[in-house]
């Protein structure tokens, strides 16, 4: 698709963001692009693209079912974080004690045609433990550079948890039906104003509606929700601790929606003692627990799947999912390496520690405690 200048085309905030990441981490003047694909964010360091999902995720009238603080303080940063990250891939691996990316390689045990990605996953995991710590921030006082770190960890976690829905049609369908709240764009009226279109008419903004515009709402672009845990925590409507589990086990049938009354993390802690944005072993059903991997999380509004990116690796997959996925050799096992570590250093270099634990031995903890699933993950079982 077409490529656009981000000053004109992504949301003000996003702008503004993008300048403070550049001048934070000392790499002023390249510019932002958007849209040049619909997913993910890359660089050469000519300039950052991010895709168009990337952008829709910092427009706060697209999310539901936060608190206004909360939607203040986390809208958008999940997206600032992968901009850091792309930065971060610039500025931080390889480093020190290799010459060249072929040395990395050499020294990765994996079938030949998959270490570019096994390297890519572990460059990722280096790349994203000194931004949540903040080692790469190189302007800015003392009090900023932690405040950006710790915002850079939010926005990483809010990464794997949140649910967006991508069920266009199905909220164009809702939107019209009057059953959502109209979130389309209103104002300021003239450039950037256009009016409702219905389930199957084209989306056809004027020649000066910025990007980002059109993908506002209902109907026009995803929606962002609250995880499962952080809607248990805060006690959110039931629609919001909906669930449908994906393959029968024990009392739970296929094809079967859930409420979910409870969330455990990986060291038996239970709501409200869990965080909003983290790693959830099981949920409590009918008064019992069961594992996480075979609910996946639906959508408040429209009631369709919407797992978050964890889920997309973690939980369990259909016959026809793992054929995709084993297609890729060892890359399916990829994502749960790189969540597993990632958040192993997270819970060693965050206050509130795992399982009563700090530092190292927080991490070795979360690693013991998650392996069972892992494998089980790992087998597709
Ligand atoms: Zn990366
Ligand atoms: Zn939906």
């Amino acid at each position: 698709m077409a490529e656009y200048d981000g000053v004109i085309h992504a949301p003000p905030w996003l702008v503004k963001k993008w300048n403070e990441l550049r001048g934070m981490y000392g790499i002023p003047d390249i510019p932002l692009r958007i849209g040049r694909s619909l997913h993910g964010a890359h660089t050469d360091l000519n300039d950052v693209e991010v895709g168009v999902d990337l952008m829709v995720n910092t427009i706060p009238e697209n999310w539901h079912g936060f608190s206004t603080t909360d939607l203040k303080k986390l809208c958008g940063i999940s997206t600032a974080f992968i901009l850091a990250h792309e930065i971060g891939h610039n500025n931080i691996h390889p480093g020190r004690g290799y010459n060249t990316w072929g040395d990395i390689l050499a020294e990765i045990d994996v079938e030949n045609r998959a270490k570019a990605r096994w390297m890519n996953v572990i460059s990722d995991i280096v790349v994203n433990f000194n931004i949540v710590n903040g080692t790469n921030i190189v302007n800015g006082t003392p009090d900023e550079r932690k405040q950006l770190a710790d915002q850079m960890r939010i926005g990483l976690q809010t990464e794997h948890f949140l649910r967006h829905c991508g069920n266009i049609d199905s909220h164009k369908k809702l939107l019209t039906a009057g059953k959502v709240k109209n979130n389309l764009y209103v104002g300021p009226s003239g450039a950037g104003s256009y009016p409702a279109h219905e389930v199957g008419k084209p989306n056809t903004p004027s020649k000066n509606t910025p990007l980002w515009v059109t993908y506002q709402g209902h109907g026009r672009g995803e929606q962002v929700y609250p995880s499962i845990a952080y809607s248990v925590k805060k006690n959110l409507a039931a629609s919001y601790r909906k669930v449908s589990c994906v393959k029968t086990t024990g009392t739970l049938r296929k094809g079967t929606t859930y409420g979910v009354e409870n969330v455990k993390a990986y060291d038996g802690r239970v709501s409200p003692n869990v965080q909003e944005w983290e790693p959830i072993k099981q949920y409590k059903i009918g008064g019992s627990w069961h594992s996480a991997r075979y609910l996946v999380p639906l959508c408040p509004d429209c009631g369709e799947a919407a797992g978050s990116i964890w889920d997309n690796w973690w939980l369990w997959k259909t016959r026809e999912q793992e054929a995709r996925a084993r297609a890729g050799g060892s890359w399916m096992f990829l994502g749960t390496q790189l969540f597993v570590f990632e958040w192993a250093g997270m819970y060693a270099t965050q206050a509130s520690g795992f399982n009563g634990k700090t530092g190292r031995k927080a991490a070795t903890d979360f690693i013991t405690n998650i392996s069972d699933d892992m494998d089980a993950a790992m087998r597709n079982e």
